[in-house]
């Protein structure tokens, strides 16, 4: 007896897809930077949205919440809180402020064998208020999780402006003598890419400044001479002239109707389908966004750090789809400007086909 081609719908569920590929960050400060034609071509991959503007302009929302969470031992000293506070207090335009929350520490125990990412994926909760723009900072110890000590890193999609800081990595730069308060500097610098900082090539390579004195420079430079000589052991102490014109023009510019927060989340909404990230997750949801169910998002990417601490690339997964809905949302996301959701779009099609194909004759 020969069966038909079988359509199994609950089989569909493994289109919940969990894709492994970088995350596209700036990791600043690293041994071998990104530079010149590589670094105009890594910018060119987020130029397509300008999500900082959700946190610069007063349009779409008039408070800026920043949650920061630390691992015991590693949070900001009150000097570090205070610059990263006036920052975003200087260069947003929020009327209704800017609110610093410092979470409570995560026990050292709990941070054992736990990656960056993970760290921040279970641990993130969002801004106190609904209607505000978001932002995250993380303080962690590499030590803890058992990785060589990692530089900096802000991200830029899918989720644009987390901040994961290395504690490890900042006392190491603090300890040379005459290099000042390097980790408010460090800070500073991810902070400056978190507002779009080095887009304007007149004065930068997409990526850094080029203005050897800026703090948004690829590299904050320690002059070991300068312990004999006068002048600063690091020079670098602000952003340059070029890089506070860049801050005061984005001010005046409007973030786009597509881009919105939902609690912790950043929504980029495309025809048929949104795109929802936290710092190390995204989830493609298709249809209303007022159908999306943020407790199975927030399950989802809980269970998938859980299962994997380490786990540093980006995840993201689509919900159950039905046979139709997947083929209708294939083109779509094949338009998709970020590469990982087009190759989604070529998982999703593999999925299909192996749906479709008939299955072999049982033998009776
Ligand atoms: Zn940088
Ligand atoms: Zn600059």
């Amino acid at each position: 007896m020969k069966l038909p081609p079988t359509r199994n719908l609950a089989s569909l569920s493994v289109l919940a897809v969990a894709v492994c590929a970088l995350t596209l960050h700036c990791g600043c400060q690293s041994p071998q930077p990104v530079r010149g034609e590589q670094a105009k071509m890594l910018a060119a991959t987020f130029s397509f949205w300008q999500p900082h503007l959700l946190l610069t302009s007063d349009q779409r929302y008039r408070r800026l919440d920043i949650e920061i969470d630390h691992v015991e031992g590693t949070g900001p000293t009150a000097g570090e809180l205070k610059a990263i506070t006036e920052f975003f207090e200087t260069h947003c335009r929020k009327p209704e402020g800017v609110r610093v929350r410092v979470d409570a520490a995560i026990p050292r125990v709990r941070a054992r064998g736990i990656g960056r990412k993970a760290l921040a994926e279970l641990h993130l909760d969002g801004p106190e208020r609904a209607d505000a723009a978001f932002d995250y900072f993380l303080f962690f110890d590499s030590r803890l999780a058992g990785t060589p000590k990692a530089e900096p890193i802000t991200t830029r999609i899918t989720f644009p402006g987390a901040v994961l800081l290395d504690r490890r990595y900042l006392d190491a730069w603090s300890r040379f003598p005459g290099a000042g308060d390097m980790a408010r500097r460090l800070m500073l610098h991810e902070a400056g890419h978190i507002l779009g900082l080095c887009a304007n090539q007149a004065h930068a390579d997409g990526i850094h400044c080029t203005n050897a004195s800026c703090l948004m420079n690829v590299r904050l430079n320690i002059r070991p001479l300068q312990l004999l000589l006068p002048g600063p052991v690091v020079p670098q102490r602000d952003f340059c002239s070029a890089c506070r014109a860049d801050l005061l023009a984005t001010l005046a510019q409007p973030p786009a109707d597509n881009l919105r927060f939902l609690g912790p989340y950043c929504v980029r909404s495309e025809p048929g389908y949104h795109v929802v990230s936290s710092p190390a997750f995204c989830f493609v949801h298709v249809g209303a966004l007022a159908d999306l169910d943020l407790v199975e998002v927030k399950r989802r990417r809980h269970a998938k750090f859980t299962a994997e601490p380490q786990l540093d690339g980006l995840h993201s997964q689509t919900g159950p789809l039905d046979l139709s809905v997947a083929r209708e949302l294939i083109p779509q996301l094949e338009r998709d400007p970020i590469e990982h959701l087009r190759d989604l779009a070529e998982n999703l099609k593999a999925k299909l086909s192996a749906a479709d194909a008939p299955r072999p004759e049982p033998k009776l």
